[in-house]
């Protein structure tokens, strides 16, 4: 029989050769964008699957006799089965199930389509696939009928429920996406309806001439990926994959652009910094951040170009929060910055106990001054300074007046609240730059910077009588508390903290052994009592 080109027919083979072509040019370009994107591979697998079976269709089209068609047939069972499962791992792929991202994980897709292929090629020995085949009777070019055999309707099943189970993927996702993404999964609903209802159609027989229409709409179906991939760039990420970890975040991201507007942000920002509404999309980061804290700013970095870390306190609501703040930079592929991202990481809790910790090591947990070792080291640098400043600098040790007996007569709790007392005295009365911490049990020290040895004994002088003349009251009982001071100061360099503090501890015991409540100077070594002049 002689072909024409305005059959019916031959319009349609022109058709198929032109979708099978479609998916060599697909398949090509996934070839070299293969290890770009991870869905690529399974696209490109399921493009030359899909040219096989459609230029293998186009063949079986233009057999002239049953055996032809029966050799094209089994040519395109190499394609055919294999198509849907490869779509439902691209869904997959498109959706961020990364389950069965490599062959090793995904082989189980492809069982059932090798058995069919097997079955095909075999159902001489079985007809397990087709019980029979034959040609069409009244048609002009010879077509083929099938009976289907039980293997027929496995690898029928099979390949509608693999695509039943992509659109339910894309169905399940469709809420998660956000709106720009949505034309991409629409484009692929319809790739892969169009050919469910192509075979629908098929099977119960409503199309033209009852030829078999998915090679063609396989065809539509290329063109609508084509123009996805060209257009909206499918594949090239998996969006929603990231939309859900970018909203899962604990901790708070913000998407720049170069001129420091709010491009994106997830939902931990918007909980952090409350004005943060879709509606700021597009405005500048500094002025959100005004109106988002009642303390605290920051700054993207002087040099935008560096990637830069802070932390920041804030208070919102009357609660105290910190955030580590990580400004980089955002580059697009080909290295050019294209904005920032900056993540906001909550590390209140770690802060606090941070601050915490640092209070135990440094503060006496009675009085909630410096404990000795922290007043020793902030002495010793101190001390260092003075040295380098060339200014004087002076230390005091006093000790509690028969300390032993308030607590023999009031007991230990009366003792401790005389501790306090004498502590709130000492801080009314000393100048704010000294250093004050609890030395021993009744028993404190002091560096005063910038004070002469005169200046200091007027100090001790002060804080004497002023314990002196304010009593505790204690149950409506009044006890009078002293103390004896010793004051020396740091004259040269190489005298160590130490020795300068047991210096002024000898002028102490000095003290205690004129009788107490008096203060004693040590200069250079020898002691006297401190004169008014
Ligand atoms: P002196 O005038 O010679 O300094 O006599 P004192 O009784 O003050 O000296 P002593 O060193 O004999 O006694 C100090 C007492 O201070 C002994 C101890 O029980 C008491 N003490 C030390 N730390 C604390 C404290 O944290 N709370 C109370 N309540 N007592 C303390
Ligand atoms: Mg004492
Ligand atoms: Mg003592």
């Amino acid at each position: 029989m002689l072909m024409t080109m305005d059959t019916p027919i031959s319009q349609y083979i022109i058709f198929v050769v032109i979708s099978g072509v479609l998916n060599v040019l697909l398949a090509i370009y996934a070839y070299y964008n293969k290890n770009k994107f991870t869905g690529m591979k399974t696209f490109m697998w399921s493009t030359i699957l899909s040219a096989v079976y459609t230029f293998a269709f186009a063949f079986e089209l233009a057999s002239q006799s049953l055996n032809e068609i029966r050799f094209w047939l089994n040519i395109e069972y190499l394609g055919m089965p294999f198509i849907s499962p490869l779509s439902l791992l691209l869904i997959m792929h498109y959706v961020g199930i990364d389950k069965f991202n490599s062959f090793k994980k995904s082989w189980i897709f492809f069982i059932i389509p090798f058995i069919t292929l097997i079955m095909v090629t075999t159902n001489d020995y079985h007809h397990l696939f087709y019980k029979a085949l034959y040609l069409h009777p009244n048609t002009d070019t010879p077509m083929v009928d099938v009976v289907p055999g039980l293997w027929y309707y496995v690898h029928g099943s099979y390949t509608s429920g693999s695509m039943f189970a992509s659109l339910f993927i894309l169905y399940r996702y469709w809420r998660k996406t956000k709106s720009i993404y949505r034309k991409q999964m629409i484009t692929l609903a319809i790739g892969i309806a169009l050919p469910m209802l192509g075979a629908l159609s098929y099977v119960l027989g409503i199309t033209p001439l009852g030829m078999d229409p998915v090679p063609i709409l396989m065809c539509i179906t290329s063109t609508l990926y084509v123009t996805s991939i060209f257009s909206t760039s499918l594949l090239t990420v998996a969006p929603i994959a990231r939309e859900h970890i970018f909203e899962s975040m604990r901790d708070g991201v913000l998407v720049l652009n170069l001129e420091n507007q709010i491009m994106d942000f997830n939902g931990a920002a918007a909980k952090i910094i409350p004005a943060l509404t879709p509606e700021t999309i597009g405005q500048r980061l500094d002025h959100i951040w005004k109106r988002g804290a009642d303390t605290g700013a920051f700054s993207t970095g002087a040099d935008d170009t560096l990637d830069h870390e802070e932390e920041l306190k804030w208070v919102r609501g009357g609660e105290t929060f910190y955030y580590r703040i990580r400004s980089s930079k955002l580059l697009k592929p080909n290295g050019q910055l294209a904005g920032r991202t900056i993540v906001m990481i909550d590390v209140t809790e770690h802060t606090l106990l941070h601050h915490k910790l640092r209070h135990l090591a440094e503060i006496d947990g009675l009085t909630s001054i410096y404990n000795r070792t922290f007043f020793m080291e902030k002495s010793r640098e101190m001390l260092a300074a003075t040295h380098q400043n060339q200014t004087p600098l002076c230390f005091i040790l006093l000790d509690i007046d028969h300390f032993k007996q308030i607590n023999d007569r009031y007991g230990h709790s009366v003792g401790d609240f005389a501790l306090k007392h004498v502590v709130m005295i000492c801080q009314q009365f000393l100048p704010d730059r000294c250093l004050f911490g609890r030395y021993g049990g009744e028993e404190f020290a002091i560096s005063l910077p910038n004070t002469t040895l005169a200046q200091a004994g007027q100090a001790a002088e002060l804080l004497r009588s002023a314990i002196a003349g304010n009593p505790l009251y204690s149950a409506a009982k009044s006890i009078t508390i002293t103390a004896s001071f010793g004051v020396t100061q740091a004259r040269t360099a190489d005298i160590p903290l130490e020795a300068l503090l047991s210096e002024a501890d000898i002028a102490l015991y000095r003290s205690k052994n004129s009788g107490r409540n008096a203060v004693h100077l040590s200069n250079n070594g020898t002691i006297h009592a401190f004169q008014e002049n």
